[in-house]
């Protein structure tokens, strides 16, 4: 992972740089940042960057030999710590896990990780044999750097067993670095504390998740900025919040689906006045949004029949494919230009009471292939 793949924390990856340029890396560090900072994914970069064959000045290379080892947590001279659940297991067990999670999302927090392990509902912990196999490991020579790293993920959950690494922290080995990337310093022995450098890692600003949700995950600016304001400096907590608000939509407008389909009156006022009307306009215009994502991936569906690349969740890949039998492409083509129509209306203050209802009777007419 190079420093241009980490979101934001300009401030600090310059420190982070320049320790290294200036060759005074200290031996061991405590990356501090709340969770979704991205105090993990700087680790790794800075690992990156301390190995990097062909260092940038600003960041590694990402094409050496060294980079394409530690983009692949393969690079035998950095060794990952972090919580299991067990008393006997090692992190070393779990490597694949761990390489495939860290991999697809560095800014992960320890519920993600014990609910991959499938321990969602146990503690997890650095537990006794992982600190010696922690002294066993470093006290190997390096293998191809010219230093060997250690991240500790979460040195919280070391508990009392930290006391063991203390000698290693004190005394390390030749040429070892020591990177705990840690959320709480309240839960850190001190005696471990007192020996590293501390590098604090401010939440994300509200202005770095918005531009970060734009561009990686094609929101809308509007939809960026609600949801940058409700994850409050944690990246990771703004992408749950997108799929919770996609699972929020897909609900909704599978419900609407299928009142428009049975085209019983009553319900369409009821669902109108007491459904849209109260999601906002904001609401409504990311209810229209899914409901256009859905007719493009029902389309895509319906001319290739390949129900493997739906982009829709269980619930309603099942919906749709049940309505390739009842729906065809002229109802489907109408159906978008209506909900084009309304999101525009939306977007101009239309009254959401009036429109939906009128937009409903017309689903429904299209759906009976009356227009
Ligand atoms: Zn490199």
């Amino acid at each position: 992972m190079q420093f241009s793949e980490v979101i934001g924390q300009n401030t600090v990856k310059k420190t982070l740089t320049q320790l290294v340029n200036n060759e005074r890396i200290p031996h061991a560090q405590i990356f501090l940042g709340s969770r979704g900072s991205g105090n993990l994914a700087l680790a790794i970069a800075f690992a990156q960057y301390v190995l990097c064959e062909n260092k940038q000045g600003e960041d590694s290379c990402g094409r050496c030999r060294s980079c394409i080892k530690v983009n692949k947590f393969i690079h035998p001279d950095v060794h990952y710590s972090y919580p299991t659940v067990g008393t006997k297991v090692i992190s070393t067990h779990l490597l694949k896990e761990w390489r495939a999670a860290v991999e697809e999302n560095p800014y992960q927090n320890i519920n993600q990780w014990l609910k991959t392990l499938g321990a969602d509902n146990k503690q997890g912990n650095i537990t006794k044999d992982e600190c010696l196999s922690i002294i066993k490991k470093l006290s190997l020579k390096t293998f191809e750097g010219e230093y060997k790293i250690l991240i500790i993920w979460l040195p919280e959950y070391l508990g009392k067993e930290g006391n063991r690494l203390l000698k290693l922290i004190e005394e390390p080995p030749e040429n070892t670095l020591f990177l705990l990337v840690a959320e709480n310093i309240d839960l850190i022995l001190n005696t471990i504390l007192s020996r590293c450098q501390v590098v604090k890692i401010n939440p994300l600003s509200d202005e770095e998740i918005i531009q970060t949700l734009i561009e990686k995950h094609q929101l809308s600016e509007d939809k960026a900025f609600n949801v940058a304001r409700l994850a409050d400096g944690d990246y990771n907590e703004s992408v749950r919040l997108i799929t919770e608000l996609e699972n929020d939509n897909a609900k909704l407008f599978l419900e609407w689906f299928r009142i428009c389909y049975k085209g019983n009156g009553v319900e369409m006022v009821e669902w109108t006045n007491n459904k849209v009307a109260k999601i906002g306009r904001e609401g409504q215009k990311q209810l229209i949004s899914y409901a256009l994502h859905f007719l493009r991936e029902f389309i895509a569906l319906k001319m290739t029949g390949d129900e493997s690349k739906l982009r829709l969740q269980d619930k309603e890949a099942k919906t749709a494919i049940n309505m390739t039998r009842v729906l065809g492409f002229e109802q489907v083509y109408k159906m978008m230009e209506l909900m084009n129509d309304v999101y525009y209306y939306v977007e101009r203050n239309a009254n959401g009471k009036i429109l939906f209802l009128d937009t409903s009777i017309q689903l429904h007419r299209i759906f009976r292939k009356k227009v």
